[in-house]
């Protein structure tokens, strides 16, 4: 292997306590080594995008091993403010600019199906992760006024994608809000990621899988019929195949020029916040550049988060985070009135994105037994149940009808 693929981009993957690191069920048993060597594939990454794909993979009774350098569920999961959303960053009727109209109907109608099928799978398992169903409400902003969100709607419609539009004046009565418009819409959720992650994570344990951690990849190749995995411990790791599923670090093989890390901010309300009732059942962002984005968590909590930054480092600067903690709460005020006082937790991390917003589900280039999951955005979790069907469905030599909106690029 060589030395200059031995380095792996290696970051914090979140500065100060996310508030979920205070909540309980957030972890999965995990041991210092692998009890074998014959596994069918390994997961590297104990996020939900490698939950997920464990999940996946053990229900079609893989021998699964999962590996993290750091303890499991301590990556960017943590980190999450877990709006589960169907609506994708970039708008239908942008995205059908980028990649045609009939490729971004398909990647909008695919994830109203993954967040039904996210419910549906913790539903089926009784998975312990507040897990409910949600409206959103897509706010007019700096970056669409009332026509383009207009248009949105009429794109959405058309795609057979449920929604309302709402113009300023039923805006300001139904939700208080002075925007000139929004398209209100059913089909999104909420959770508390660190527990769906964890309860995925014991799930798969349950069904044969084994975690080890700490246990950091550095390098791979194909040998042969199989993978092999370099470790920083100087141990080579043999399976059949293996997923990345590192979020927002990556090997350089995995490097794609249409991929970008960002940085992002988020906050958590202190419990029993004074706020509209409506605010329980509802996801709120809006089409801005920063933009803001809220909701409620258990206990009525404002979970809220925004201001991001292209700067990949920036997250990182303790000022920043507390003057960008500032504004998200005085965003929240001037938007909807909501006092929420001295935020009780605060956090920063990096962020993953691509310039059409759709992550990245596809086999290492150059690679047939090593796959990919990366570039999620501000619906990552909604990706990473997508990334966990169409990679199930290729390991087992099917083709995944959507596969080729997600390939490397
Ligand atoms: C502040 C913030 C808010 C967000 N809000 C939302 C939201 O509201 N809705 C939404 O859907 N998404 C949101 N996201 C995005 C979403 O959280 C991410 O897409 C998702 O958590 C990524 O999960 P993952 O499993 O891919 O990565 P991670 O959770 O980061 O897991 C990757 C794991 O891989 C491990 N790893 C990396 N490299 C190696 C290696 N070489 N060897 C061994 N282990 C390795 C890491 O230690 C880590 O544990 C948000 C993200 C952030 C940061």
């Amino acid at each position: 292997m060589s030395e200059a693929s031995a380095r792996t981009r290696r970051r914090s993957l979140h500065v100060a306590k996310p508030f979920w690191s205070a909540t309980p069920g957030i972890t999965a048993p995990s041991v210092p080594r692998p009890s074998g060597t014959a596994w069918d594939i390994v997961i590297i990454g104990t996020g939900i995008s490698g939950a997920l794909m464990a999940e996946a993979l053990t229900r079609r009774k893989r021998r699964v091993l999962i590996l993290d350098r750091r303890p499991p569920v301590r990556g960017s999961s943590l980190a999450s403010t877990a709006m589960i959303q169907h609506e994708i960053d970039i708008p239908l009727h942008r995205l059908a600019e980028k990649i045609t109209m009939e490729k971004a109907v398909r990647a909008w109608l695919r994830s109203v199906r993954a967040v039904r099928d996210l419910q549906d799978l913790v539903a089926r398992h009784g998975i312990p992760c507040d897990m409910q169903p949600q409206s959103a409400l897509y706010l007019c902003g700096s970056e669409m006024g009332h026509r383009a969100m207009r248009r949105e709607y009429e794109t959405r419609r058309k795609a057979g994608i449920a929604c309302d539009y709402l113009d300023h004046k039923v805006l300001r009565e139904r939700f208080g809000m002075e925007r000139t418009g929004a398209i209100l819409s059913d089909a999104s959720a909420s959770a508390n990621p660190a527990r769906l992650t964890a309860g995925l994570l014991r799930l798969a344990v349950q069904r044969g899988a084994e975690i080890v951690s700490p246990c950091e990849i550095t390098d791979v190749a194909e040998p042969g019929e199989g993978v092999a995995l370099a470790t920083s411990a100087g141990k080579i790791l043999t399976a059949g195949q293996v997923v990345f599923c590192t979020g927002y670090e990556f090997l350089p093989q995995m490097e794609s020029r249409s991929h970008r890390i960002t940085s992002t901010w988020a906050l958590a309300s202190r419990a029993g916040v004074a706020r509209p009732e409506w605010l329980d059942h509802m996801l709120v962002w809006e089409a801005a550049d920063p933009y803001l984005y809220f909701r409620t968590a258990p206990g009525g909590r404002i979970i809220a988060g925004g201001e991001d930054s292209s700067a990949p480092e920036a997250y990182q600067d303790p000022v920043r985070m507390h003057v960008n903690a500032e504004r998200i709460r005085d965003k929240l005020q001037a938007l909807c009135g909501l006092n929420i006082g001295r935020p009780a937790y605060v956090w920063a991390a990096p962020f993953g994105n691509t310039t059409d917003g759709l992550p990245i589900i596809d086999r290492v280039p150059g690679f047939r037994r090593s796959h990919a999951v990366m570039g999620f955005g501000g619906n990552g979790i909604t990706f990473s149940m997508i990334a966990a069907q169409i990679t199930a469905a290729r390991i087992a030599g099917r083709a995944d009808p959507d596969a080729d909106l997600f390939a490397y690029r």
